[in-house]
Parts: C-alpha cells; sequence; structure tokens
C-alpha cells in the first residue's frame, strides 16, 4: 500500500533527506586514496548522531553500519573495511538517517584522485539517468515511465541497468510502497499521485547488468568485474511535480563543482 504524505509530513522527510545530504557533504571532504571506507563510516555515524539523527542503516535488516560502501564492481550493500581507498577507484557512497520518525536515503558515486575516461562516463550518464527518470514522475505518469527513461538512458550508451535492485517508496519506513525499478515499459506500473516520495536510484554498470553476490550476505557486485555506478534522490511530488528533498550541492561545495542539474526540481 502506498502511504501518501502531507505537506507538512513532507517538510520533516526533507530534513532527514538533508541530514543525509550534509553528511555526504562531510565524506566528499575525506574521500581520497589511502583513507578507509570504516574510517569514513565513524564520521557518517558521529555526524547524523550529531544533527539528532540516528543512523538509518546500522541495525536495519541486521546491517552492520552507517554507510553501504561499494567501491569499483560492488553496486550496493558493500560493508566497510580497513582497506584503503586507491587512486583510481571509485566508491559509491549510500546513507540514511532517521529523524522525526522519517527517513532520507541517497547515494553518490565518488571518484578517488583521477578515474578512467570511460568510468568517468558512466558516473555521469548514471547521474543524467537520475535526474531522466526524476522528470517523469509527476502526477498522472506511472512506475514505468521512470524505469523505461532510465534504462533507455543508460542502454543507448551501451550500460547495463541492474535487474534485482530497485528503487523504493520512503517514509517512516526505509522500503515503502511502491517499487521503482530502473528498467520497464511506458503506461504500465502504479500512479504516481500528489504526496507520493520515494528514492529514485538508478544502479549501472559499465558491462553487464548481470550480478553477483559476496557470501558475506550483503555485497552485490557486477558479474563482470568492472564498475558500477549508483546515485540516489529522494523525491516527492508537490502540485503534481517532482520536488527534490535531498540535494548534491553540499559534496559540490566540498569538491567545489559548480552545477543547476538540480534546479528544475525545486519549487
Ligand atoms: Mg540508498
Ligand atoms: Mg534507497
Amino acid at each position: 500500500m502506498i502511504k501518501l504524505k502531507t505537506r507538512a509530513e513532507i517538510e520533516l522527510m526533507r530534513e532527514s533527506a538533508l541530514i543525509v545530504s550534509k553528511t555526504l557533504g562531510v565524506i566528499a571532504k575525506e574521500v581520497k586514496p589511502g583513507v578507509t571506507t570504516l574510517y569514513l563510516d565513524k564520521l557518517a555515524e558521529e555526524f547524523i548522531r550529531d544533527q539528532g539523527a540516528i543512523p538509518g542503516f546500522l541495525g536495519l535488516y541486521d546491517f552492520p553500519n552507517t554507510l553501504c560502501m561499494s567501491p569499483n564492481a560492488q553496486i550496493v550493500h558493500g560493508i566497510p573495511n580497513n582497506k584503503p581507498l586507491q587512486e583510481g577507484d571509485i566508491i559509491s557512497i549510500d546513507c540514511g538517517a532517521l529523524k522525526n520518525g522519517f527517513y532520507g536515503d541517497h547515494a553518490y558515486t565518488f571518484e578517488v584522485g583521477e578515474v578512467d575516461e570511460e568510468i568517468k562516463k558512466l558516473l555521469k550518464v548514471t547521474k543524467e539517468s537520475l535526474y531522466v527518470g526524476i522528470r517523469e514522475f509527476r502526477a498522472g505518469n506511472r512506475v514505468g515511465d521512470v524505469g523505461y527513461a532510465i534504462q533507455r538512458y543508460c542502454e543507448k550508451q551501451g550500460f547495463g541497468i541492474v535487474r534485482e535492485l530497485v528503487g523504493h517508496g520512503l517514509g517512516k519506513e526505509m522500503h515503502e510502497d511502491p517499487e521503482m525499478p530502473n528498467y520497464g515499459f511506458r503506461g504500465r506500473g502504479k500512479k504516481f499521485t500528489e504526496g507520493m516520495v520515494v528514492a529514485i536510484e538508478p544502479m549501472v554498470n559499465l558491462g553487464t547488468h548481470q550480478i553477483n553476490q559476496l557470501n558475506d550476505g550483503w555485497t552485490i557486485l557486477t558479474k563482470d568485474g568492472k564498475p558500477s555506478a549508483h546515485f540516489e534522490h529522494d523525491v516527492a511530488i508537490v502540485n503534481g511535480k517532482p520536488e527534490l528533498l535531498s540535494t548534491f550541492s553540499y559534496i559540490y561545495e566540498a569538491l567545489g563543482i559548480v552545477s543547476d542539474e538540480e534546479k528544475e526540481f525545486r519549487q
């Protein structure tokens, strides 16, 4: 069942989403060769608690940490460890926070030092596909419209869209209805209405869309060992249109990136 949110609830959800956004901004400053993902995880946990929030993933389905840290061929759900990041790596960082009874949940794939051109392109296309999908999240459209748009955009570049993991409704639960696949058919699936809040999160592979899972029971990685990217935003339908609750602006501030990509999704 889809749980619609009131305007007041959407504002509370914005607060939770922005705590995650700020956390990723703090982490962005620290992502560099030699740093361990476990160190970044501790920083994130401290920062989230300092905001009067609770890490959203820690203990959720028994996940052991605050951040999902998925380098290179890992797609999502990687567990932080003591292995230092290396020049040329990419690292997908997914973060959740719970405040006022509502979850925020979003993700960004960072470059560690200088990365290959084809990987830069993977990151660029994956992030662009997120906005292509968000543009379709409006009253009257359907779940399949978002998935179709993302899939088409990425497959045109020859990239693989992960099927087994999907975006989701967001609210008092981390994972609510509807499921938001990053593939699908126009006009299919549940219809979007005012007050829906979802996390849209394309997971895109440089090579095959097929996946494996490590025997830690968590880590999902590409079957062919090629890199994968993951970008995620929290979005509400307000006045019939997509309104971003999360923002990458804290990350961009930390990295010195100038971007107006989110402008069309602010009201
Ligand atoms: Mg997430
Ligand atoms: Mg999510």
